[in-house]
């Protein structure tokens, strides 16, 4: 069996072949524009390649609700052209296979949780911090849809006191995560690029403790097992630590369990599956 995989991401589209084992066959990048341009060429490519099944994950807002006549519609996307777009319909019908959808990050964190860094636990959380913050949650091994989907990026946090820029940059909700502590929310407070500032600057310090701000909440609420922290603001070498410094001191000595108390260097870790993590999220899906 051939089983296709699609990470659909605002900027690109990752395309793949898998076999039932999980051996990448063949995999092929494509730039996300507007549907009209993008679909027929993602379409063709999988048709060549003849699979059996597709897995999917995609940016959101997503509507995931699978009695909802809109199931697989991308919904309040910023990315206009996408806006109410019937994904999953439009590739069942396309490629006349089975095909399974979920948000990216969900992708992402079911594939961390089964595969990667937060292997053997069944609650686990992958967040993606870069030009925005997502997470996709794994409850009993499964990701998390409810309502509809988690949206951990507009969590709301409380602002630094030393932030210079306290109301943040998201449109709907100015401080929330995502609008304080995104890649392009540190670009704009500190006037350059995060690749460009220094190990030392104060913009690590505050999204040192945004960052742990979200650990906290996510600890309180969902009570992880693991919590895996990626994207490409991640790649901060010095990040990682000063964010597990800043939720055990958040925490407040409240959580008193040895993951937290002793060995949080291996609660709050980096993924393993990275770049690809989504990709085989999207694998794991369609199998
Ligand atoms: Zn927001």
């Amino acid at each position: 069996m051939r089983i296709g995989a699609l990470e659909a991401g605002g900027t690109k589209m990752v395309l793949g072949v898998f076999d039932e084992e999980g051996h990448l066959l063949e995999d092929t990048k494509l730039p996300t524009r507007a549907p009209a341009q993008t679909m027929p060429e993602l379409l063709a490519w999988f048709q060549e390649r003849q699979i059996d099944r597709l897995g999917i994950g995609t940016f959101g807002p997503v509507d995931l609700r699978e009695t909802s006549p809109d199931y697989g519609t991308i919904t309040a996307t910023p990315k206009l052209d996408w806006r109410d777009y019937p994904l999953l319909k439009t590739l069942q019908e396309g490629l006349g296979v089975p095909c399974v959808i979920d948000t990216d990050v969900n992708a992402a964190a079911l594939a961390e949780c089964w595969l990667g860094a937060a292997r053997g636990c069944e609650n686990a959380v992958y967040v993606t911090v870069g030009t925005g913050i997502g997470a996709g949650i794994c409850v009993g091994g499964k990701p998390v849809h409810g309502l509809m989907h988690p949206e951990v990026g507009h969590m709301l946090l409380r602002p630094h006191p030393l932030d210079p820029m306290p109301q943040g940059i998201c449109p709907y909700h100015e401080s929330c995560l995502e609008g304080l502590a995104s890649g392009p929310a540190i670009a704009k407070r500190a006037g350059a690029s995060a690749e460009t500032l220094p190990e030392d600057s104060p913009a690590f310090t505050l999204e040192s403790n945004y960052l742990a701000q979200m650990c906290v909440n996510l600890i309180m609420t969902l009570s992880p097992e693991k919590i895996v922290l990626g994207g490409g603001v991640m790649g901060r070498e010095s990040l990682l630590d000063r964010i597990r410094k800043e939720t055990v001191r958040l925490l407040g000595g409240y959580i008193q369990v040895p993951e937290v108390t002793a060995r949080i260097d291996s609660y709050i870790v980096l993924p393993e599956l990275y770049p690809i993590s989504g990709l085989i999220g999207a694998w794991l899906l369609g199998r």
